[in-house]
């Protein structure tokens, strides 16, 4: 396939030092989604079975009665992933590089601002919560390509 970038410039509006990434992605897609993140030192990942309703589900005729039948919803998989603003380009390139087929139902990216980050068993907030053992910084000291 042909390498797809996310087009235009970003809009960070309103700015954070922190961003949601959340994809709705083809379930099967997620075992090369996540070992991907995780080259690149992602390894806070939240994932979600979800169903949902998009271009590709199911017809476009209305029942008799109601706009949708429930079961044109078709599962999806959701990954949650905060990171540090400077990250978040890469990792929805990655996601797009991993996760696409160039078919209907390949998804959608949300980016959110996050207004901070408390980790429950330090009470560390910010940056420190969001710093993850084996992540980004650690990789680098290591010597290992990021
Ligand atoms: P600790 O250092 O105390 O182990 P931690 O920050 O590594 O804390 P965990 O307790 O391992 O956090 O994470 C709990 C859950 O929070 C994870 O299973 C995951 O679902 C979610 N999570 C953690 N970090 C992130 C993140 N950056 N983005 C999305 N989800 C995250
Ligand atoms: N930015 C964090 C780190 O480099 C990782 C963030 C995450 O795993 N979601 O440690």
């Amino acid at each position: 396939l042909p390498v797809i970038r996310a087009q235009g410039s970003p809009d960070y509006v309103p700015e954070a030092n922190f961003y949601k990434v959340e994809a709705i992605l083809r379930p099967w897609r997620i075992p090369q989604v996540s070992s991907a993140l995780l080259k690149m030192g992602i390894r806070g990942v939240t994932v979600s079975d979800v169903r949902g309703f998009g271009a590709q589900g199911g017809s476009t005729e209305r029942q008799a009665g109601s706009e949708f039948s429930e079961d044109n919803f078709v599962s999806k998989v959701k990954m949650e992933i905060v990171v540090s603003k400077d990250q978040v380009e890469e990792v929805i390139e990655k996601i797009i590089q991993e996760a696409r087929t160039g078919e209907i139902g390949d998804g959608k990216i949300f980016l959110t601002p996050v207004a901070d980050i408390i980790r429950v068993r330090t009470g560390e907030r910010g940056e420190k919560a969001e710093r993850m053992t084996g992540g980004r910084s650690d990789m680098s000291s290591t010597g290992s390509s990021a």
